[in-house]
C-alpha cells in the first residue's frame, strides 16, 4: 500500500486519477482505519488530505461560509462565528464519536462514508449546503443531498475529492436545530434523526427544509413536513402536519435497534422537537 500526502487538491485529484487499484482519501481516518482494521478494505493508495492548506480553514462571514475538508469536528465546535450562524450544523457534527473522535473526524468524512445514520448529514442537507468538488479535469459545485446515492455509495467519480462544503448567506432571522435519538446517550448511532431550517419573516415562517436521517438508505429531503410549516407561527396543527408528513416519508429498516414501527413514530416527534428549537433559535415566540 501506497501512502501520499500531497499539499494541493488538483494534486489528491490527480493522485486518484493515476491509480489503477483501489484509492481511498483520508480525511480523519475515523471510518477509513477501522474499515481496514477489519479487513473490509485492503486500499493500493491512500490520500491523506489533512495537508492541503485550502481545506483546513474555515471562512464565514455575512456572505455565508466554507468549510475546508479536513478541518475537524473539534474545529468546527470552537468557531463562535460558525456556531452564532449555523449551530445545528455545528451540534450535529459535535455529536459524532467522542472526544478523541472529534480530534479527527470531518464532515465530508461522515458524508462520504455514506451511512444513512452519518449525523452531520442532515443538518447540512437541511441548511442548503454544497459540496466543492475538484477532479482531475474539471471543478464542481454540488448540493449535498446529491452526493450519497445509497449506503456506501457516493455520486463522486473516482479521481473526484471534495476540497470544501459551503454553507450560503444567512439571513437574520434564522435558525437551524438537529436531534437525534440514540438508545445510549453517548457513542452511538442515531437511529433516528432530524435537522431543521427555518427563516422568519414578521415572526412568521417564511422557508424551511427538513431532512430527516437513518429512516432510509439515504438522508430524506421532506418538501412536504416544510410546507406544513411554512407561513405559521408552529401551532399545534402546524407541528401535527409537521410531525405527519415526517412519519409518512420514512422508509426505515426493521432491526434490534429499532422498529419500522418505532422509528416512523420517533421520526415525527423528533422534527417537531427540532422545529421548535429552530424556530426560537431564529427569534420567533
Ligand atoms: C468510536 C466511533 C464513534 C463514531 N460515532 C459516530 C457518530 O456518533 N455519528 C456519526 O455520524 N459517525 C460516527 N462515527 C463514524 C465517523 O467518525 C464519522 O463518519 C466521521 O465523520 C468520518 O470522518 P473522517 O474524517 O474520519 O473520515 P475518513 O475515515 O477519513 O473517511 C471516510 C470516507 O470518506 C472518504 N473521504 C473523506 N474525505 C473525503 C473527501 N474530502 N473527498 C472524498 N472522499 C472523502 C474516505 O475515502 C472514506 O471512504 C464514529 C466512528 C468511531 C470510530
Amino acid at each position: 500500500m501506497r501512502y501520499e500526502a500531497p499539499t494541493t487538491t488538483k494534486a489528491a485529484a490527480g493522485l486518484l486519477a493515476e491509480e489503477k487499484g483501489d484509492a481511498y482519501i483520508l480525511a480523519g481516518g475515523t471510518d477509513l482505519l477501522v474499515r481496514m482494521k477489519m479487513d473490509m478494505i485492503e486500499p493500493d493508495l491512500i490520500v491523506d488530505i489533512k495537508h492541503i492548506p485550502a481545506m483546513q480553514s474555515i471562512k464565514a462571514s455575512a456572505a455565508g461560509a466554507t468549510i475546508g475538508a479536513a478541518v475537524s469536528g473539534a474545529q468546527l465546535g470552537a468557531h463562535k462565528g460558525l456556531i452564532k450562524m449555523w449551530p445545528g450544523v455545528v451540534e450535529a457534527t459535535n455529536l459524532i464519536g467522542s472526544d478523541q473522535v472529534q480530534g479527527r473526524c470531518t464532515m465530508v468524512g461522515n458524508l462520504c462514508n455514506a451511512s444513512p445514520a452519518a449525523d452531520s448529514v442532515p443538518a447540512m442537507i437541511a441548511a442548503g449546503a454544497k459540496a466543492v468538488i475538484v477532479g482531475s479535469k474539471k471543478r464542481r459545485t454540488v448540493a449535498v443531498e446529491k452526493i450519497v446515492t445509497g449506503p456506501g455509495q457516493t455520486s463522486l467519480a473516482k479521481d473526484e475529492v471534495i476540497e470544501s462544503i459551503t454553507l450560503p448567506k444567512r439571513p437574520t432571522k434564522s435558525g437551524d436545530a438537529y436531534l437525534r435519538f440514540t438508545p445510549r446517550t453517548e457513542m452511538d448511532i442515531a437511529v433516528v434523526s432530524a435537522g431543521i431550517n427555518v427563516t422568519l419573516e414578521r415572526g412568521v415562517i417564511k422557508t424551511a427544509r427538513v431532512v430527516l436521517g437513518a429512516v432510509a438508505p439515504t438522508a430524506v429531503l421532506v418538501p412536504k413536513a416544510a410546507k406544513a410549516i411554512i407561513g405559521t407561527k408552529l401551532d399545534d396543527a402546524a407541528l401535527e402536519k409537521l410531525a405527519e408528513a415526517c412519519s409518512e416519508a420514512c422508509n426505515p429498516i426493521d432491526d434490534k435497534r429499532g422498529t419500522i414501527e418505532y422509528r416512523t413514530k420517533v421520526a415525527g416527534v423528533l422534527a417537531v422537537r427540532a422545529a421548535k428549537i429552530a424556530f426560537k433559535r431564529a427569534g420567533g415566540a
